[in-house]
């Protein structure tokens, strides 16, 4: 359905900065980001970094690796920040690309509808940012306020229609689970996309962890949903509706317009190279994965001394490990895993017994070198790709595999 899109996506490099400033703490948020006062916050020491850790990272790609597919300015709430500290970002990224592949580069820029104004997305917009990505999370009173949320539906609405005034490439996130009733969720939102079109919609499961108020009160919260449960039955609701709408359900979590998928989130789906910077920000280049302190002191603190933040992960993936995360990445897609990029490591007998292990013979098909899933196990029961990447592990591990015994790690 999408071969023109990922066929592309694998050279070149994207790039993630992280913001990890909010105006308050969501109930259910366990991500980087902490809150602050905006009047008097000093952005520019953040920002600095933030170029000066981009700089060096950049530094090291080679020559072929240095070709922009793409850039999201993702959070925290970027939005929160005045729109100069971004100029800057973007003019330190033309000290490594030329100014044509950073204008034709899809360039997401996330943004929270209580700091969204019709002036900063103009701004933003005139800088180079060709995309907006709307946290919109829910458009029930009640649900916002319970997930702590700044923002209220009036403003969500509003935020919506200065997005579609400014950009043609309108994402807008969800978050499902907290409604106990299905319909609560799905009304709301087929009346929001009548009226407003967005180009993409990333749909999330609640998820909740122990760590944030939500997880701490949950007794209080009896209706909420889990993540395990909720997708098998609102999910299937949601992909009709939306399909009808005109939407693609090409990820288990995102539905694009045609020409609209998120090329940014292909990429990592695709087990593509990318660069993450800031705060708790990810990176996967080559086989190397790492992911960057979320301590604010040591990062300030060891950029400004290498460079580069100390790591709070760093690993050389060995063969075995890039090629599960390259299938199970590659399956939440609705156009699934190219085969040719795992049969270098794994051969097709091989890869049939695992896949008859873990699913059942109507729950995948391999068409055109993809291997795909189908039908319910598409929904992406997280629970069972948690079990399947045990049993991908126990496979190589316990089971002789002629051909394959130099991938062991
Ligand atoms: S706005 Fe986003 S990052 Fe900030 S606290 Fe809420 S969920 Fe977390």
């Amino acid at each position: 359905m999408a071969d023109h899109v990922t066929k592309n996506l694998l050279g070149g490099i994207s790039l993630y900065f992280h913001i990890p400033f909010c105006q308050k703490k969501c109930h259910y948020c366990d991500y980087a980001s902490f809150p602050i006062d905006p009047s008097y916050f000093p952005f520019s020491q953040y920002f600095d970094l933030l170029s000066r850790e981009c700089d060096t990272r950049l530094a090291r790609l080679s020559h072929n690796q240095k070709n922009l597919r793409s850039l999201y300015i993702g959070g925290g709430t970027p939005s929160l920040v005045p729109t100069r500290y971004y100029g800057g970002l973007l003019r330190a990224l033309s000290r490594h690309f030329p100014p044509e592949e950073v204008a034709m580069a899809e360039n997401t820029f996330e943004a929270n509808p209580e700091s969204v104004t019709i002036e900063n997305l103009k701004a933003l917009r005139s800088i180079g940012f060709n995309r907006i990505s709307l946290g919109i999370q829910s458009l029930n009173p009640l649900t916002l306020e319970k997930m702590g949320r700044v923002h209220t539906v009036n403003r969500a609405f509003a935020a919506t229609a200065f997005a579609k005034t400014v950009f043609d490439n309108v994402n807008c996130d969800f978050i499902v689970g907290y409604d106990p009733n299905p319909y609560d969720t799905l009304d709301p939102l087929l009346r929001f996309i009548r009226c407003f079109q967005p180009e993409h919609l990333s749909i999330y499961p609640l998820e909740i962890h122990p760590d944030t108020p939500l997880g701490k009160e949950r007794a209080d919260y009896p209706e909420v949903t889990s993540k395990a449960s909720y997708p098998s039955r609102v999910f299937p609701l949601l992909q009709d509706l939306l399909r009808s709408e005109g939407y693609r359900h090409y990820e288990v979590s995102s539905y694009g317009r045609p020409g609209f998928f998120s090329r940014h989130n292909l990429r990592y789906w695709e087990n593509a190279d990318y660069l993450g910077i800031g705060l708790s920000a990810g990176g996967h280049i080559q086989r190397t994965r790492y992911v960057n302190t979320a301590d604010w002191e040591r990062y300030l603190r060891t950029t400004l001394e290498r460079g580069t933040p100390e790591a709070s992960y760093l690993s050389e993936n060995g063969a075995i490990e890039e090629l599960k995360e390259t299938l199970f990445m590659g399956l939440r897609t609705a156009e699934g895993v190219d085969l040719g990029r795992l049969k270098s490591a794994w051969s097709p007998g091989d890869l049939e017994d695992f896949l008859r292990l873990f699913f059942g013979e109507e729950d995948y098909v391999i068409r055109n070198d993809r291997l795909r899933l189908t039908g319910e196990s598409f929904f992406y029961n997280f629970e069972a790709l948690e079990r399947a990447m045990d049993i991908c592990d126990r496979f190589f591990t316990e089971r002789p595999i002629p051909g394959n015994r130099e991938l062991r790690d």
